[in-house]
Formats: C-alpha cells, structure tokens, sequence
C-alpha cells in the first residue's frame, strides 16, 4: 500500500515530571532519566524527522523543561523549517528561559491545567503547581506567542468547568483543549475513579456550547468527547501509522503515544535503526495500516473509513488482541466490557503518578 510522509512528531524528551496527575498517560514503567537519549541522539531525530517530511514537532515528556538541552533542539527544530511547539506544566518556566526559547524559533506553547481552583487543580497534581501555571501563562502571553490551555477532564474536576472556562479567558488563552480522559498509562489504572458519570457529560454540554458561541473568534474551543460513553469509537490517530510518530524518551519509535502497551508488537528504536525504516518498513507501524489487519466487524462496516475501527491500544487493553474492534463501538462483541466498566461504583483512591 501507498504510505504517506508523517506530518507531526511528537518527542517525548523525558518521562521526568514534577507533577504526579492521576490520569497522566505516561506508561505506568517510566523510562528512567539513564534511559533518556542523549542531545546528539534527538538532534539525529529531529534531522531524520524533517528529511522525512515532518513539518510540526512537538516537544513533550514528561516535562521537557526538566531536560538542559531543550533550547537547542528547539533551535534544531526550527531551523530545520518546523514549527515547534512546547507541550509543558509551567513548572520551571522562567522569563529568561522563555526569552531564550522564543529568540530560538519555538512557536506555540500547550499549558496543562488540573483544576479551576488552587485547591482542587494542586491536589490533583499532586503538588503546589496552580500558581505557578497562572504565572507561566502570564508570562506566555507578555512573550506574544500562541497559548494553548490542555484540561483533562474527569469524574473529580467535570463539576468545574465553567469555572476552567473562565480561567482559559483569564489568561487568554487562544485555544483551550477540553479532552475527556484517555484510559492508557496512568488513567487506566485509576479508570473506575477517575470515569465521569453520564450525568456529568450531559451537564458538560449546555455549558461547552454556550462558551464555544460566546468566544468564538476569540478563544477556540476544542472538546475531545469521553469515548466510553459514546456508541462509536474515536478515529484514533487518523489511522495507524497515517500522520505522526511519537519517539519515546529511550528512543523507541511508536506508532501512537500509548502503543509500547501492546506487548504483542515488536517495536523499533531510533537508537539502532534510521526513522525512515521504522515508518515506512518496520512490522510495528505496518501492523495495522490500512484496511488488511482488519477483523470483523470492522472489515465490511460502513465507517470503517470514518473511524478505522478506533484505537489498538484500548482494544489491545481490553480484549488482548490488537486487531479486534474497538470495544467501545456499539457493533464490537466485546462492548460488555465497556458497560461493565461504567456500571462499576466509583473507586474512592486515586494512585498518584510517581
Ligand atoms: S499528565 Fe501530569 S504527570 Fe503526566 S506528564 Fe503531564 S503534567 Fe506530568
Ligand atoms: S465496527 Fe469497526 S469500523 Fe464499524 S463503527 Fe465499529 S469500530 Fe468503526
């Protein structure tokens, strides 16, 4: 089959974090800091992604703040032609180090947010991180660049929307991301206390709507839906192997973000192996590229061009076989799984990333 250039990047550059969100979808075996590829390592990486066709990388971990290289791969980065954005906490974001960012081509940040409330946001990160957000996004928007604000939202901050809402306005914000919890990592782990209930989705939506009419044309507004929830799953990557590659802090090459959860696939790293061979060659990102690998029902459904018969890894999770249908589709035969999930009572204990 024809295979396409990968548009994006996303370089995880440590799995090091300050903070310890419950629903974070970092594997639950972080790379250790030894583990991390070295400067020349990522330099390598973002010159293979660019002569591959990437155009957008974005740097992420973990916090990347926390690695002393970042201006120079976000220098490389942009001097390659990429538009480079910074996915952070705002922990360790000073006014020089942004200076310094800035003055070498980064061009977007992404601000993670936990809460509405300097209560409820520190206590589910699991440090005092609130204000020094309020102070991170201060000093984005003094910088001229485009803020992005990311809020994962869940059973223990839905109650706060509007109030997350207002604080996007607050520190005006361009975009804000409201995503529904993604049950990989992290999340998986905590899913039966982290889950929302329907009522908290059918509340979120009045008050989404409304804010998307109120600020349109100033604050964009995207709300990634709670797919456990829903009937049909979510396109999950746009395809498998179809338009990014995510490299992970030891230099594994991952189809998606969540995919080192598929024991069953055989993945490639950057360490050993040029990335052009890993896209277009390796068994990992052709496993499940285009229409082939599919079982039924997906093989002869409909939407299988709409949703490409949703995410390996949660069906990976779920039934233990990466190929099988998504089990949130209403159509799966493993659906029970999903409904058994949210017919659970909420667990009480949240565990904290480490
Ligand atoms: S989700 Fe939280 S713990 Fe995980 S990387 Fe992001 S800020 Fe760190
Ligand atoms: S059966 Fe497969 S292709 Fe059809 S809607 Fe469900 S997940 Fe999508």
């Amino acid at each position: 089959m024809d295979v396409s250039p990968p548009v994006g990047l996303l370089a995880e550059l440590t799995h090091r974090c300050p903070l310890h969100c419950p629903y974070c979808s970092n594997p639950v075996e972080l790379a250790s800091r030894s583990a991390e590829m070295s400067t020349e390592g990522w330099l390598s990486v973002l010159s293979q992604a660019r002569e591959l066709g990437v155009l957008q990388v974005h740097m992420s971990g973990g916090e990347p703040l926390l690695r002393p290289d970042l201006p120079a791969l976000v220098e490389h980065a942009s001097g390659l032609g990429c538009y480079v954005n910074l996915v952070t906490s705002g922990l360790g974001l000073t006014s020089s180090r942004l200076d310094d960012l800035v003055s070498r081509g980064l061009a977007h940040i992404q601000l993670s947010a936990q809460g509405a409330t300097r209560e409820r946001a520190d206590l589910l990160a699991g440090a005092k991180a609130h204000d020094r957000k309020l102070a991170a996004a201060a000093l984005v928007k003094a910088s001229g660049l485009p803020l992005s604000l990311n809020v994962v939202l869940h059973r223990r901050n839905h109650d706060q929307l509007a109030g997350i809402i207002e604080l996007a306005e607050r520190m005006g914000a361009d975009r804000l991301e409201l995503a529904n919890t993604q049950y990989y990592g992290w999340a998986l782990r905590n899913r039966d206390a982290l889950m929302p209930t329907a009522a908290q989705l059918a509340a979120a939506e009045p008050v989404v709507r409304a804010a998307v009419a109120r600020l349109r044309g100033t604050m964009e507004i995207v709300y990634v839906v709670a797919d456990y929830h829903e009937p049909y799953p979510k396109p999950c990557m746009y395809g498998w192997g179809a338009r990014q590659l995510t490299v992970a802090p030891d230099g594994t090459v991952l189809p998606c973000p969540a995919a080192s959860a598929i024991s069953t696939l055989s993945l490639s790293s950057v360490r050993d192996t040029p990335l052009a061979d890993i896209w277009y060659r390796s068994s990992s990102f052709n496993a499940y590229r285009g229409e082939e690998w599919m079982t039924e029902p997906c093989r002869t459904c409909d939407r299988r061009g709409l949703d490409f018969g949703g995410c390996r890894c949660q069906a990976f999770l779920l039934t233990g076989d990466a190929a099988a249908t998504d089990p949130v589709c209403s159509r799966s035969p493993a659906r029970g799984v999903v409904d058994l999930v949210l017919s659970r009572p909420p667990a009480s204990d949240l565990v904290m990333r480490r």
